[in-house]
């Protein structure tokens, strides 16, 4: 049945380069295996540096890039018993190694993909979904980030669900730092937007918004309106502003650096009060590596006695997946239609434009259609 089909992929040549499409065949699922159909790829920041610089991690070329898909399913394997034609699924980024007895990636293993030494992922080791259809093997099938997404939840929100559990790791790895809270994001990009409206699902308190540029905090405000969130321009009375928006507490709860950029942990560091989390969210990356951002911790007074923590999440693992799956199946993301406009959809053929449209620094989540 499937012998006859073809599989349209796009490569990118080298970092730099161009998408070339090449059709392939496409063969039939073996045992254990799924074949599935592109409907969405979002496009993700990593995605965008990949394609200007490449990644020491692509150690292929030419490369398939985009890891953030929602596909529907339409051929399985013999001996595949949790899909079936016609599944809409998400997929996560980080994948388990297919080592089976892997200590974090294998059936009895932590879940924790990340920490694993052969760790790999979608669009890095694993080829990503630059591609009309895709043959996923039977570790991934059985081990890996797929979740079965509802047949009325839409294809647009689906596709969305990697990047919604990356940020979710940071809002959830420790408990009870949201809920009736006071948040503050550092940053008004896509996770920081993502951030906003999973801790108002969460039901925080207030959620404060801090950014340098107008541009696209002003679009985030307009479109995220709720009474519960403020947005703060980000000048040097910062820090004074934001302790005051936090009354009647002191401090903030929970504070995510999202922005990648050194002076955004240097405030971090400075709206930190009792028992507040701080989530390094957004790794800071220059032409010269990842530079040292220094901070002195007094273990006694402020670890211990004003318990504060700090954390860093990237990525996702299974437990970001499923918050992720159950926010946008159960529909308590009421705007996340509003993070993608018309200036940032793209048919598939488009993908360089899309690339080139998510680098803007108004844009939120640009979406390439499959269908
Ligand atoms: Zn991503
Ligand atoms: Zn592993």
């Amino acid at each position: 049945m499937a012998c006859n089909m073809k599989n349209l992929v796009y490569y990118l040549d080298k970092p730099g380069g161009s998408f070339t499409p090449v059709e392939e065949d496409l063969p039939n699922p073996g045992p254990g295996e799924i074949m599935v159909r592109t409907r969405r790829t979002a496009v993700c920041q990593s995605d965008v540096v990949i394609h200007k610089q490449g990644l020491a991690r692509i150690r292929q070329w030419p490369a398939i890039i985009l890891h953030e898909a929602c596909c529907q399913v339409e051929a399985v394997g013999t001996g595949v018993t949790a899909f079936a034609p016609g599944d809409l699924i998400g997929l996560g980024c980080d994948i388990p190694c297919p080592d089976r007895h892997c200590m974090y990636c294998g059936e009895n293993g932590t879940g924790d993909w990340t920490s694993c030494p052969q760790t790999h992922a979608t669009g890095h080791e694993f080829p990503g979904f630059a591609r009309s259809h895709a043959i996923l093997p039977d570790w991934f099938v059985q081990r890996g980030p797929i979740v079965k997404f509802h047949p009325e939840i839409a294809p647009d929100h689906a596709c969305q669900l990697e990047p919604l559990a990356c940020c979710l790791e940071g809002l959830t790895r420790v408990n009870n730092c949201i809920e009736k809270r006071v948040v503050v994001l550092i940053g008004s990009g896509s996770q920081s937007t993502y951030a906003l409206q999973c801790a108002l699902a969460m039901n925080a308190r207030k959620v404060i918004l801090i950014n340098r540029g107008a541009e696209r905090l002003e679009r985030v405000l307009r479109d995220f309106a709720d009474p519960r969130v403020l947005g703060l321009r980000w000048d040097d009375q910062i820090v004074s502003r934001v302790f005051e928006e936090c009354r009647p507490f002191n401090e903030p709860h929970f504070v995510m650096v999202t922005a990648p950029c050194a002076p955004a942990y240097e405030l971090a560091v400075q709206v930190l009060g009792y028992g507040t989390v701080l989530d390094g969210h957004a790794g800071v990356k220059g032409a010269s590596g990842k530079p040292r951002i220094a901070q002195t911790v007094d273990l006694n007074n402020d670890i211990h006695y004003k318990l504060q923590c700090y954390q860093a999440t990237h990525g996702s693992s299974m437990h970001g997946i499923r918050r992720a799956h159950a926010l946008i199946n159960e529909k308590r993301l009421p705007r996340l239609d509003c993070m993608t406009n018309a200036t940032e959809r793209f048919h598939h053929s488009q993908i360089q434009e899309a690339l080139a449209r998510s680098a803007d620094s108004d844009s939120l989540k640009v979406i390439i259609h499959w269908d």
